[in-house]
C-alpha cells in the first residue's frame, strides 16, 4: 500500500502511462506524471519537488532520469512492464471507475506548464478529478462508441483528463499516437490509416498543433474538397490550452468544414469555460461554465469603467492545494472558495471572453491599457505572419511599449515598415507595435506555450 506516497513516471504515450497511472492509484499512492519531452534538470525539478518515493520509468528514459538525479529515491524500470499486465488485466474487466472511486483520498500532483514561472504542484483528490471528468463528459456527449485520437503530452490536464481519462472513463477508444506528427495525424483524420486502428471521431489538440497541420495541409497542396468530406465523420474538434487565433479557426474551417469548439481551462480546477457543443461557437470566445462550474469577473480594482477584471472560479472540480507551497495557496483564493485565475476577461453578448494573463498580457502603454492578445490575433491576420507574441517592454516615456516578437512565414521578406503600415489599416493607434523583431523561431514551452517573461529577457539582453 502506498498510502499518499508520490510515485513520478515517465513512460512513452502510450498504454504503459495508463498501467502506470492505474497501478499507483489501485495502491493508494499520487500519481505524478513526467513529461518525457522536458530536459533532466526539470524533470529533476518535477521529482525532488514532489518528495516521490518512487520513480517508475520506461527502460528508454532511465538515462534521462538518472542524470542529476538524487539516488534516495528508487528507480524501478521492470514495474513498467508488471502495470501493463496490470492494466490489461483492469482495462478488460471494465473497472476504471473502480479504481478513480476512491472519494477524497489524494490522487494526483500535477504540474503547471511553467508558462509564467517555475512550474506549480497541483493535488487533487479523487472526487475532484471524477468531477472534471463527468462535466466534460456530460457537455460534449462523450460515449462509448468515441474513438479519441491523442496526440498531446500526457503530463498536462489537457492530454491526461480530457483526451484521457474522460475516454476511458466511458469504455471509449483512445488512439494513442506516440507524438505529433502532422502527416500521420491527417492520415487518422481522414480515416486513411491502417485498418488495425478504429475510426477516429473526435479531436482535441492545442493551437500550434492546429498550425502545423494547416502547414502541412498548404505545403502538400492537399485537396479541399476530399479532406472536407472525409473529415464529416469527426463530430468534435476540441482548441484549447492557450488563445485561439481566429484565423486558425477560419482557415480549419476552410479545409476541413469543421468549427473549432474553444475551452478554456487550467491545471487548478480542469475545464471552466466551453463553446457549445451543440449551437453557435464565438471565435475569440470561451462560452460559459461547464456543469459544477461557477465563473465570475472581479469588481476592477482600479475601479474604472472598464468590464474586464480577474476570472474567479468555484468548482467541485477545483484543487486542494499547491504542493509544497501554501502562502501560493493562501493567495489564490477570495472570498469563500473563489479561485484567482490571473486571467482576465470580460462577460459581453452572454459570454466570457479572455483578454489575457494579467502578469504578462495586459499592457499598458501611454495611458492605455490593452490587451497582448488581441495584438496577436490581429497581427496572425497578416499573409506573411506565422506566429505572434506581444510583450510590453519597460519604456521610460510610455510606461510600456508594445513590443511584436513575429515569425514570418517561408520566404517572406516582410520588414518593420511595411508590418506598421499594415497595423495602421487594421488596428487602434494606441495597439501597433513600437517595435518588430523578426526571429526564426518563437520559444514554446512543451504545452506549445510563450514564457513572456523568458521572451522578453532575451529580447532585453540582446538589445
Ligand atoms: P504556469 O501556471 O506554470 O505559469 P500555465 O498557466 O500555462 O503555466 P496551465 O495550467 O497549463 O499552465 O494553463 C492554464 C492557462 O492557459 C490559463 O490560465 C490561461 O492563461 C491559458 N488558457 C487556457 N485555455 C485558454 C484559452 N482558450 N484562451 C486563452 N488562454 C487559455
Ligand atoms: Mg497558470
Amino acid at each position: 500500500n502506498l498510502n499518499g506516497e508520490r510515485v513520478c513516471f515517465l513512460t512513452p504515450n502510450d498504454s504503459s502511462f495508463v498501467s502506470c497511472l492505474l497501478a499507483v492509484w489501485s495502491c493508494g499512492g499520487i500519481a505524478v506524471p513526467l513529461c518525457s519531452k522536458h530536459p533532466p534538470s526539470e524533470l529533476e525539478y518535477v521529482i525532488n519537488h514532489s518528495r516521490a518515493s518512487t520513480v517508475v520509468s520506461a527502460v528508454k528514459y532511465t538515462t534521462v532520469v538518472k542524470f542529476g538525479y538524487v539516488f534516495n529515491h528508487s528507480l524501478v524500470d521492470e514495474v513498467s512492464l508488471l502495470c501493463q499486465l496490470l492494466c490489461f488485466t483492469l482495462l478488460a474487466c471494465c473497472q476504471y471507475s473502480i479504481h478513480v472511486d476512491q472519494g477524497h483520498n489524494h490522487s494526483l500532483i500535477m504540474y503547471t506548464s511553467g508558462t509564467t514561472g517555475p512550474p506549480k504542484g497541483v493535488l487533487f483528490n479523487h472526487s475532484n478529478i471524477r468531477y472534471q471528468i463527468k462535466s466534460l463528459v456530460d457537455i460534449w456527449e462523450m460515449s462509448s462508441s468515441d474513438v479519441l485520437l491523442h496526440v498531446l503530452p500526457l503530463h498536462h490536464i489537457h492530454g491526461f483528463i480530457n483526451a484521457l481519462l474522460c475516454p476511458l472513463s466511458i469504455n471509449a477508444a483512445v488512439v494513442m499516437e506516440p507524438s505529433f506528427e502532422a502527416g500521420r495525424v491527417w492520415k487518422h483524420l481522414l480515416g486513411e490509416s491502417c485498418s488495425n486502428f478504429p475510426r477516429v471521431n473526435v479531436f482535441m489538440a492545442v493551437p500550434t498543433i492546429y498550425t502545423k497541420l494547416i502547414q502541412y495541409f498548404d505545403e502538400h497542396q492537399m485537396c479541399v474538397e476530399e479532406t472536407k468530406k472525409k473529415c464529416k465523420d469527426i463530430r468534435l474538434m476540441v482548441s484549447g490550452s492557450a488563445s485561439l487565433p481566429l484565423s486558425i479557426m477560419q482557415k480549419w474551417k476552410s479545409i476541413t468544414g469543421h468549427t473549432l469548439l474553444e475551452r478554456y481551462g487550467m491545471t487548478e480546477f480542469g475545464m471552466g469555460l466551453t463553446n457549445p457543443y451543440k449551437g453557435k461557437r464565438i471565435p475569440g470566445y470561451v462560452g460559459l461554465p461547464f456543469p459544477n462550474v461557477e465563473a465570475k469577473i472581479a469588481a476592477s480594482q482600479e475601479g474604472t469603467s472598464d468590464e474586464s477584471g480577474e476570472l474567479l472560479i468555484k468548482s467541485k472540480s477545483i484543487f486542494q492545494k499547491y504542493w509544497n507551497n501554501n502562502k501560493a495557496t493562501k493567495e489564490s483564493f477570495v472570498d469563500v472558495g473563489w479561485f484567482k485565475t490571473g486571467d482576465i476577461a470580460v462577460f459581453e453578448d452572454g459570454m466570457f471572453r479572455i483578454v489575457g494573463r494579467s502578469s504578462v498580457d495586459i499592457i499598458k502603454s501611454g495611458g492605455f491599457k490593452l490587451s497582448a492578445l488581441d495584438v496577436e490575433r490581429v497581427l496572425l491576420e497578416h499573409d506573411h505572419v506565422e506566429e505572434a507574441s506581444v510583450l510590453g517592454v519597460p519604456d521610460d516615456t510610455w510606461g510600456q511599449k508594445v513590443v511584436a516578437v513575429i515569425k514570418l512565414t517561408q520566404n517572406s521578406t516582410v520588414d518593420d515598415v511595411t508590418m506598421t503600415s499594415w497595423c495602421r489599416e487594421h488596428m487602434a493607434r494606441y495597439r501597433i507595435p513600437r517595435e518588430f523583431k523578426f526571429v526564426k523561431e518563437i520559444p514554446r514551452n512543451a504545452m506549445g506555450k510563450v514564457n513572456k517573461k523568458t521572451l522578453l529577457q532575451s529580447i532585453e539582453s540582446k538589445s
